[in-house]
């Protein structure tokens, strides 16, 4: 360099060592964590082990100009809501990065991002593989459930109430934003572009609904994709009632009544939990949301059949997409 200064050049084990082993959370079922070829846990008797793996690309999951403390939280965010969503909690995660380059700084504030989230829900990180290549951060999230009380997307029976959590639409307005299709004042924009970057995985929600819901399923490509899955592994059909459904203020404040339905319904990455429970159970879930500090809205019922209709209050139908995000 110029003035002398020698560049820092940091390899993997360096990578490893200052960012990512520990300090951090430490679970009481790993035995073997982050050093050695495998890491090695226990699972808890009577419990089960519930694996998931999501992998995030830049510049088709979050954009190239993402700050690095919200790629990593996002990174692990996502596979915690798909834990979430089977009604498991969140145990430990191998982190797979993919880097062009070894920024000191960049690193820092990425594995800032992963371990606030991490720490929040006592996740431990027991292992992963570092590699050089365009930015791609692939997280495995295991979590542990009580045997037999995995919520799956099969379960909906007719006659169940659907229900989402929180609201509908802003992280779709955040993308909106990002691609420059709206403006936004730099307090609402915080507003979504937070949400975009740093979804609340609902775990406690999917844990309260082990022993209510029938089906579940996180809303990773849009309300109406998502439900359809539920719809089809349970073999039945459903209606939703469109004046129903929990659009977002901010989104309401934005666009249009059609475009905030267009995006509650397709835009995907809410990572609110949708799921179905029979109708006795209302009591139960206003008791969750109560405690928990998050809307729990029915949105409509399951039905014989394998079609979702979508109503307006008087009857008319919604004939707008509901075609959700897909990469291919
Ligand atoms: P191996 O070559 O045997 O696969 P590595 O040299 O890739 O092992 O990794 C050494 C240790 O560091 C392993 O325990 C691995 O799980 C862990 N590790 C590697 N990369 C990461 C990472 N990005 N985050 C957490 N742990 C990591
Ligand atoms: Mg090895």
């Amino acid at each position: 360099m110029a003035n002398g200064a020698k560049p820092i050049v940091l390899n993997e084990f360096d990578i490893i060592q200052r960012y990512f082993a520990p300090p951090q959370k430490i679970r009481p079922e790993v035995n073997l964590s982050i050093g050695d070829d495998c890491a090695i846990v226990s699972i808890p008797t009577h419990h089960q082990l519930v694996i998931t793996t999501d992998t995030l690309v830049s510049g088709v999951h979050f954009p190239n100009d993402a700050t690095a403390y919200s790629i990593g939280y996002r990174a692990l965010a996502v596979n915690i809501s798909d834990i979430a969503a089977m009604g498991a909690t969140p145990a430990w995660a191998t982190l797979a990065l993919t880097l062009p380059q070894a920024d000191e700084i960049w690193l820092q504030e990425f594995a800032h991002g992963f371990f606030d989230l991490a720490n929040q829900f006592n996740i431990q990180l027991i292992g992963g593989d570092t590699t050089h290549g365009s930015l791609t951060i692939t997280v495995q999230m295991h979590g542990l459930v009580p045997t037999g009380k995995a919520l799956l997307r099969s379960g909906a029976k007719v006659g169940d109430l659907i229900y989402v959590t929180n609201s509908l639409g802003d992280s779709g307005l955040a993308l909106a934003f990002l691609q420059k299709q709206l403006m936004l004042t730099n307090q609402d924009q915080e507003c979504a572009l937070k949400r975009f970057y740093q979804p609340e995985p609902r775990v406690i929600i999917g844990e309260h609904l082990r022993d209510i819901a029938t089906a579940a399923i996180d809303v990773s490509d849009g309300l109406a994709a998502d439900l359809k899955h539920i719809l089809k592994a349970s073999n039945v059909g459903a209606t939703v009632y469109i004046d129903q459904l929990p659009i977002s203020n901010l989104v309401r404040q934005h666009v249009s009544p059609e475009k905030a339905l267009n995006l509650a319904l397709t835009a995907g990455e809410d990572f609110e939990l949708c799921f179905t429970a029979p109708r006795d159970a209302i009591e139960k879930l206003k008791h969750i949301a109560n405690i928990t500090h998050c809307a729990i809205t029915p949105i409509g019922e399951i039905q014989k059949g394998n079609e979702l209709q979508l109503l307006y209050q008087d009857g008319k139908t919604y004939h707008g997409s509901t075609q959700g995000y897909r990469h291919f």
